[in-house]
């Protein structure tokens, strides 16, 4: 086993959530120095709470970072000073119905720049990494299950080993929730920002019953998302409209009857990289 320093990449998630508390419980090792947690600022209320709750069963502390408000920067449109032009930059998975008639779905940087880059950055200032360092300063956890072991991938810094505990402990998510409950803990909810377009349609169905105000929240994300594309004045104007659900409905007026009622692909393959929840 490395030396260095081990630390958890929380995502507030039903695996990573298990993992923190079994280190907390002694049943895995060593005992983290700390776990981190990135921010979108835009997962519903029951993540906070559980997050809330959570930190107070770790012997480590939980470090929260973030990037700013994914919201803000999602739905707001640039001026470019030079020309003019009014730009927008997409950074969430959305799906998209062109004027043509055909379907796709956009780019996505609110992983990589909401969620691995304030991790990387505080990993660094935790782990004491050195500018250009190239030997391995700490041990990052991922909280990947076996059901999800397509989603593992080795750490792109040479100073950073990625370990994936509940693969090595051969746990699938479904044990992970079986140790929580047989541990007396209440279960962790789904972690993602309330209007990730790779949402199930159960977790709509949960989020639109159960958080209102959230789906409320993402209706009208769906909206600004709209307005700002339509405004773009750039040669690269997208020509269609964004949606964040895969039915090109708006979210609204979507049917979330089961997928297997409508024998629909289900998305949830479709990760957040094993940082988020999804
Ligand atoms: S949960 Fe969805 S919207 Fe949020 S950062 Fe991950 S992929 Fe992007």
């Amino acid at each position: 086993m490395n030396e260095a320093a081990h630390i958890l990449s929380l995502g507030a998630c039903v695996q990573s959530s298990c993992l923190a508390l079994m280190a907390a419980k002694g049943e895995i090792g060593p005992m983290p120095a700390a776990a981190i947690f990135a921010d979108t600022q835009a997962e519903p209320p029951s993540v906070y709470r559980w997050l809330d709750w959570l930190e107070k069963q770790l012997p480590f502390p939980v470090h929260r970072v973030t990037a700013g408000s994914l919201t803000e920067r999602i739905t707001t449109t640039r001026v470019n000073r030079k020309n003019g032009n009014i730009y927008y930059s997409n950074m969430i998975p959305a799906f998209v119905l062109n004027s043509d008639g055909s379907q796709g779905i956009t780019g996505r940087s609110c992983t990589f720049d909401f969620k691995i880059q304030p991790i990387l950055k505080e990993l660094r200032k935790l782990g004491g990494i050195k500018r250009g360092q190239k030997t391995v300063g700490l041990v990052q956890w991922i909280g990947i299950s076996l059901d999800e072991v397509s989603r593992m991938k080795d750490s792109r810094e040479p100073w950073a080993e990625n370990r994936w505990p509940l693969i090595e402990m051969r746990m699938n998510r479904h044990d992970c929730l079986r140790w929580i409950e047989r541990n007396g803990y209440p279960k962790p909810p789904r972690s993602a920002c309330s209007y990730c377009p790779f949402h199930s349609d159960a977790e709509w169905r949960r989020l639109k019953s159960e958080e209102p105000e959230e789906f409320m929240k993402a209706v009208e994300v769906e909206r600004l998302l709209q307005q700002a594309q339509a405004s773009v004045t750039t040669k690269d104007r997208m020509h269609g409209t964004v949606f964040l659900h895969r039915s090109l409905v708006p979210l609204r007026q979507v049917d979330f009857s089961t997928e297997e009622e409508r024998g629909q692909v289900n998305m949830f393959q479709n990760d957040c990289s094993g940082v988020c929840g999804v």
